[in-house]
């Protein structure tokens, strides 16, 4: 395929150890095919970040291959790739500027149109379109002038004018009023549903969305399969 495409997915025996410490996944194997969600759980410190962490390319393996469309990921040009990654953290990174300009940073050509065709799809036009400044609204320092849901919801607005083949997402897990909760959890499966995507899962409806569900302990699947089946 083009080499900024992003197909299939394998983990192929990969191992894995922070600079000094000890080894955290232990010969890992896995394929995703293009379009499923993967939902990770498990204990904490089990290895679910890191593994993301590897998919992302923050980290490499120390000891077998991650292949994307069967070509190992780091025979690839690093920015090709990671351009067609979209992340989104357990604490979103805005920076300061407007709503529009941190929605736009998906894809600095987009319109204003554009942009707010993002935000309606991400369920973030309802907050925006009551600020007194709409789209031009500042976020503040690390968009401290938005609520934690607020700040999830212009990130998914990102991510959905960005279009990336591949979604990575670190669930929040604190507490967000059941209001905006609703708005993430619909954007969140609208999101999901075009597009291969890993996401570290806290809650029950999202784990209900997956695919199939890894459950990872010490850097190892003690289990898988779908809701029902687990
Ligand atoms: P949680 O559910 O708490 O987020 P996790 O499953 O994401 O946990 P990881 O963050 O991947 O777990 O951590 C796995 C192991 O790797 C832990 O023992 C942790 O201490 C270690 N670890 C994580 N990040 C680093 C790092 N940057 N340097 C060294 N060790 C790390
Ligand atoms: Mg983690």
């Amino acid at each position: 395929g083009h080499p900024t495409s992003i197909g299939k997915i394998e983990f192929r025996d990969v191992s894995f150890a922070y600079q000094t410490g000890p080894q955290i996944i232990r010969n890992f194997s896995l394929t995703v095919e293009p379009g499923e969600t993967i939902a990770l759980v498990g204990a904490t410190g089990g290895g679910k970040s890191t593994m993301v962490n590897l998919l992302c390319r923050f980290y490499e393996p120390t000891g077998g291959q991650i292949l994307i469309d069967d070509v190992d990921y780091t025979d690839r040009s690093l920015e090709g790739f990671q351009s067609q990654l979209g992340i989104v953290l357990q604490q979103p990174h805005l920076f300061s500027g407007t709503i529009a300009e941190n929605i736009r940073y998906g894809k600095l050509s987009a319109s204003d149109a554009e942009v707010e065709e993002a935000a309606r799809f991400a369920g973030a036009h309802e907050f925006i379109s009551v600020l007194e400044d709409g789209y031009q609204t500042p976020v503040g320092e690390g968009g401290n002038q938005l609520s934690l849901g607020q700040k999830q919801l212009v990130s998914f607005a990102r991510t959905v004018l960005k279009r990336p083949q591949l979604l990575v997402m670190d669930e929040a897990t604190s507490s967000i009023d059941t209001e905006t909760e609703q708005l993430i959890q619909n954007s969140l499966k609208r999101i999901l549903k075009e597009r291969t995507s890993f996401v570290i899962a806290h809650r029950l409806s999202t784990i209900q969305a997956a695919d199939r569900i890894l459950v990872i302990n010490n850097g190892e699947i003690v289990e898988q399969g779908s809701h029902q089946e687990l």
